[in-house]
């Protein structure tokens, strides 16, 4: 067989040269994709779920199942003795309301407040690991999750504007407390806000425990009519 010429090498390099070029560039696109497609599906993780109406003031925000918190929402928050965290705008109404209970001879502490997402995700896979320990596929351990966990992005407790009140058993009782919130929380601007009559409309079982502010006269007028925020929140709205 005849050697290869010197014009015959340098094709041959070219060729080469060329189908690495292609290779590159074939590569490059499917690892393009494959990034594209990733950010899709993340984002999509809360499709369904618009974002959160703020038009109404920052304590009349309503957060559920169907609307998630705005990506860019800001807060400042105010560490409480515990540890724990909230929105620094409903600290003193807290305070107040937790000095006025004292002085009524209830023991209570803020059980939690302020929840990052990553702690939100967190509660949700421990509850998931839960129900599947107890033998439910993961399919069904996500959906049982999902009905007492809220999704990150739609919990409240991100929004560092509700609490967690619980009793400090060792002076009251866990009724003692609830009925003393029930029917005081609202003078200091916090509503009851999953309440057993509303679960229909909330999509949250009754949690005598968490109490969501949203100033002293949204919360008057909901105590007054018996309306939870979804109601209240609609009727503002045309
Ligand atoms: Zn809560």
């Amino acid at each position: 067989m005849r050697r290869r010429g010197r014009k015959s090498r340098y094709i041959h390099k070219n060729i080469r040269r060329i189908v690495l070029i292609a290779l590159v560039v074939i590569l490059g696109s499917v690892v393009l994709r494959t990034g594209g497609s990733f950010l899709r599906q993340s984002r999509s993780l809360l499709s369904g779920v618009n974002q959160a109406d703020t038009s109404l003031g920052w304590n009349l925000i309503l957060v559920n199942g169907d609307y998630a918190i705005p990506d860019d929402y800001e807060l400042e928050l105010t560490e409480l003795s515990n540890g724990k965290k909230v929105d620094s705008r409903i600290y003193p109404d807290l305070q107040e309301m937790f000095d006025d209970a004292r002085l009524g001879g209830l023991h209570l502490f803020v059980r939690e407040g302020y929840r990052t997402w990553e702690e939100q995700q967190a509660i949700m896979d421990e509850r998931i690991e839960e129900y599947k320990k107890e033998g439910y596929s993961k399919q069904e351990a996500k959906k049982l999750a999902e009905e007492y966990v809220a999704e990150p992005g739609t919990s409240e407790h991100q929004l560092g504007i509700a609490v967690d009140i619980n009793a400090d058993t060792s002076g009251s009782s866990s009724d003692e407390v609830y009925t003393w919130l029930d029917e005081n929380a609202y003078k200091y601007g916090f509503i009851k806000r999953y309440p057993p009559d509303k679960t229909e409309i909330t999509g949250v079982n009754n949690e005598p425990w968490h109490y969501r502010y949203v100033g002293e006269e949204a919360a008057k007028e909901m105590k007054d009519k018996n309306l939870c925020l979804e109601e209240y929140i609609g009727q503002l709205k045309p």
